[in-house]
Parts: structure tokens; sequence; C-alpha cells
């Protein structure tokens, strides 16, 4: 069994080449609520639906979030009584996000309706949030404290952020079978994820990291980063606020204390050296995933270098 921990398109993007190469019953993905928000009286969970909807092949590509050839009436007679739809979730989308709502006002707990989401959308592989527990994160700008996602969806990240944190996550604790999954994996994957606010919060969640340190599973992680830069999302503003270069290895200091492996991109290759400086083995390959098939290749090397570390 192969846990992935992510977060949002890069993730996906990721995940969909895994299970190419994974039978998907044997993948098991931890994914990011940090970027969870309740809007228009419904919860929504971006991260988690963004890989749902990949790996059910109806991702809107060209927009970055929702399902493809969505509608968007109800959004349109939002914005005609008033309403401020800054956060646009298609038709589709919304229902979604309203039968997740129900459930949850109902009692159920969010692994469970993450679960049976993915499932409704045919998707068999394993879907279990970080945590069952609300939490979101919180950017501090210089204009004041927002949700991350208006930091990120109203602002495009461009006011200057001053620290990221993730509200609620000291009361919460792993959704039930996260932790057993890291410590009876064959490999624990990080995806090629924002190390802010996608894998940064999962590590967050208590016992998440630990259990990272001390699993018998070889943990091997893709950089986000590709020739020095992000290739999309806001990282690139993020790293320096926890004090992090926008650098392969960079990114790889953050998980020093449990990664044994790091794929890092060809681009980058003259960093490389300094990521195993760092105490990991390192493969250099090529780590942009425009096509399903280069996806495949990349979980491929991924897996590789995870049997390799652990022979
Ligand atoms: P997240 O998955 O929710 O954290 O957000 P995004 O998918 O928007 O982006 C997070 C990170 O994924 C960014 O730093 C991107 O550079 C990275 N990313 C997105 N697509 C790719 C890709 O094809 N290859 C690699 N190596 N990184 C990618
Ligand atoms: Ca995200």
């Amino acid at each position: 069994m192969v846990v992935v921990l992510a977060g949002g398109v890069g993730a996906a993007r990721f995940l969909r080449g895994v299970v190419r190469v994974v039978a998907p019953e044997d993948v098991t993905v931890v994914g990011n609520t940090g970027d969870d928000i309740d809007i228009y009286g419904v919860h929504v969970c971006p991260d988690l639906d963004i890989v749902t909807y990949m790996l059910a092949g109806v991702f809107d590509e060209e927009r970055g979030f929702g399902i493809i050839g969505d509608t968007h009436g109800v959004m349109d007679e939002l914005a005609k009584s008033g309403a401020d739809t800054w956060f646009a979730l298609g038709d589709r989308d919304l229902g979604v996000c309203a039968g997740r709502t129900k459930l949850l006002g109902d009692g159920a707990e969010l692994h469970r309706v993450a679960q049976g989401i993915a499932q409704h959308f045919g998707v068999r592989v394993r879907m279990l949030p970080m945590t069952d527990a609300p939490v979101h994160t919180v950017v501090e700008t210089q204009q004041g404290e927002m949700h991350f996602q208006e930091y990120w969806v109203r602002h495009r990240a461009n006011i200057p952020a001053l620290s990221v944190r993730l509200e609620g996550v000291e009361a919460a604790l792993p959704a039930p079978g996260v932790l057993d999954a890291i410590a009876r994996a064959d490999a624990v994957l990080l995806a090629p994820s924002n190390p802010v606010v996608s894998i940064g919060t999962i590590l967050q969640v208590p016992g998440i990291r630990e259990a990272l340190v001390e699993t018998r599973a070889p943990v091997v992680g893709v950089s986000p980063i590709v020739g020095g830069r992000v290739m999309r999302g806001m990282a690139d503003k993020l790293l320096p606020v926890v004090g992090a270069e926008v650098s392969a290895p960079g990114v790889a200091a953050l998980y020093v204390d449990f990664l044994d492996g790091f794929v890092v991109d060809e681009q980058d290759a003259a960093r490389a050296a300094e990521v195993e400086a760092l105490g990991m083995r390192v493969a250099v390959t090529n780590t942009v995933m425009d096509t399903p098939e280069r996806a495949e290749a990349l979980a491929k090397e991924t897996l590789a270098l995870a049997q390799a570390v652990r022979a």
C-alpha cells in the first residue's frame, strides 16, 4: 500500500500517474484540509475535491478547480441578489459541497463523507482527510488576518504575507486510519504540493510528523520547485515566510527529519548535491506533469527511489 500526502492540483496530477502504476485500491491519499472554507452555507474542501475530480477524469484543468463543463446558475443568481461571489463554485461542485454539508450536519465524520464522495465519482483510492476536525489556514498580512482562500483567491497573494497558521490544529487528531496507513505503508510519497499550506498543514496535525519519522516505510518527496520557481500557486510567496528558500534544497530542508529521498527536477540538477548533503537520496528527472504519461513516468521514478532507499 502506498500513502500519498496531497494538496491540490500538483498532487492530483501526480496521483493520476500513481494510479497508473499502483492499483488504486492500494493507494491511500492523506489530503490537506487547511484550505477548507464555509461559504454560501456549504462546506468546501478544495484539495480533497480537486483530487477526486482529477482521478474521476472530470477536473476542469483550464480553471484549475471544479468540474469540467459545469454551469454557474447558482453563482449568477447569487450575484444578482447582491452577494459577493469572489469564491466561484459551479452548480455541480456546489451540489457536492451541499451534500457534504448535509451529511456533516447529520453528524457524519469528514473521512466517511470524503470516501463517499470519491466512491460516488467512481474513484477507487482511499481518500482520507488529514483530520476530521474543522481547521483552516489563516494568513496574517499587512492588511490584517484573513482566511487562506481570501488571501489566495480574492487577493491573488498580492498582499505581503507576514505569517501563516493553522487555526484549530491544537485540538485536531489525525483522521482515523491516517497514522495506521503511514505505519503500515510500503512507501509514503509527498506529492509536489505547496510545502507551507498543503504539506506543511498536514505535518502540523498532531502525530502525523512523528508517524513519518517512525514509519519503517521509505518516505520520498517530489520537489514542487522547477527551475528555481513554482509552476503554479503561491509557494514562492509563502516559503520565505517560514524562512525557507524557494529551491529544491530549501523545500527538502523542511522535511529533513523524516525524508529518505527527494525527486528533483532536471532543471534544478545543479542543486541536487545540496539536497543529498541534507542526508537523503536524490533522483533527478523531468517532473513537469504536462501529460498523464509524464505523470506516470514520474510516479514510477518516485516509487523506484523509494525502493532504492529501502534496500
Ligand atoms: P497544492 O497542490 O494545493 O499545494 O497547490 P498547487 O497544485 O496549486 O501547487 C502546489 C505546488 O505544486 C506548486 O509549488 C507547483 O509548483 C507544484 N506543481 C504543480 N504542478 C507541478 C508539476 O507538474 N510538477 C512539479 N514538480 N510541481 C508541480
Ligand atoms: Ca491547496
